[in-house]
């Protein structure tokens, strides 16, 4: 039997050497790896898919077959790679901090993430709010008494609209009718007049959003900011000021950027994933740069040394290498 085998194996091989001897080559060295996003209407899924679009042209060199995956966002994204499901995941740089950090009031305390490991930092995302117009909700604290989407379980966001409520004194089990589903389907519902406003920590423009403000009901932006807020930022390294850009949403009845508080977009890896497949990743994204900007309009803030900002976890070795070679650290 094993002699058949290993005759057939020979087989195949002359064949395909016969055949120009590349695929079955290449295939023996191929490294699979998966990036972990978010929902479709967010702007984590076109970003794996920008990294895995540049990395895959360079197969052939590298060795690297990169895939996408949707998944409940930052927080799945860390557990998933730490339990080696995933080896990359776009994360929001507070649940990065927290979990690596084992933060006391987060999901990941007295659970620190040790083999956490930092790649770089991408598209700045800002805590936003939607509201129906009919709803009459034109601060946070009128989120008193209504049906409003927190966000899933797994996304970086429940946390955001948890700290938004609590940092003006509303209690999010008690003061609101809190729903906790997934980005992607509340601009739907908020349109149905099914919920009256909804959170979403995401980078602009997103899909969600043209999506919520396109409808036939009229909806706003609500700005996130007061006394409560300006200690939240100030209490927390990971938060920063920062505004909604309306100009994105004409759907929006808006007409001035609304005021919030944000995050950065990061890409995350563990400390188990090989050197060599991280040096290629960010090799192929800081080379060719301006090409990647081009990939989203969210990115057009960006800047090489930018993206080694908003960091916790320790950078990955195989990361810090390119970083060295190219004089960014
Ligand atoms: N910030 C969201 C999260 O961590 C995802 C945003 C997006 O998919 O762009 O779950």
């Amino acid at each position: 039997m094993k002699k058949v085998l290993m005759l057939s194996v020979a087989v195949v091989f002359g064949l395909a050497l016969l055949l120009g001897g590349a695929p079955a080559d290449v295939q023996a060295k191929t490294t699979f790896v998966t990036i972990g996003t978010g929902g479709i209407t967010g702007v984590y899924y076109p970003t794996g898919g920008a990294i895995a679009k540049m990395v895959n042209a360079k197969r052939k060199e590298y060795g690297i077959r990169a895939t996408v995956e949707s998944t409940g966002g930052s927080a799945f994204n860390i557990n998933a790679i730490m339990a080696g499901d995933l080896e990359f995941g776009v994360v929001q740089s507070d649940r990065q901090y927290q979990a690596y950090k084992g933060e006391e009031g987060s999901e990941w305390a007295g659970k620190p993430q040790p083999d956490l490991r930092a790649v770089f930092s991408i598209h700045p995302e800002s805590v936003t709010l939607c509201a129906s117009v009919d709803s009459g909700i034109k601060s946070v604290m009128d989120l008193k008494g209504k049906r409003v989407n927190l966000g899933n379980p797994g996304s970086g966001h429940l946390q955001n609209s948890k700290d938004t409520l609590m940092a003006v004194g509303l209690d999010p089990e008690k003061d609101l009718k809190a729903e906790y589903i997934k980005a992607a389907e509340a601009p739907g519902l908020l349109q149905d007049g099914r919920i009256d406003a909804f959170f979403y920590t995401v980078g602009h423009p997103s899909g969600a959003f043209k999506e919520a403000t396109a409808g036939k009901t009229k909806v706003m932006f609500v700005a996130i900011e007061g006394s409560g807020i300006d200690k939240l930022v100030a209490d927390n390294s990971y938060y920063a000021k920062s505004f909604v850009p309306v100009q994105n949403y004409p759907g929006a009845v808006n007409d001035a950027d609304v005021p919030t508080f944000g995050v950065k977009a990061t890409f995350c890896t563990s400390a188990a994933v090989p050197d060599e497949v991280v040096y290629a990743i960010v090799k192929e994204v800081f080379d060719n740069f301006d090409k990647f900007k081009k990939l989203h309009p969210a990115y057009a803030v960006l800047t090489k040394e930018g993206m080694l900002e908003g960091l916790s976890a320790p950078i990955h070795p195989g990361a810090l290498k390119y970083y060295k070679e190219a004089g960014l650290k």
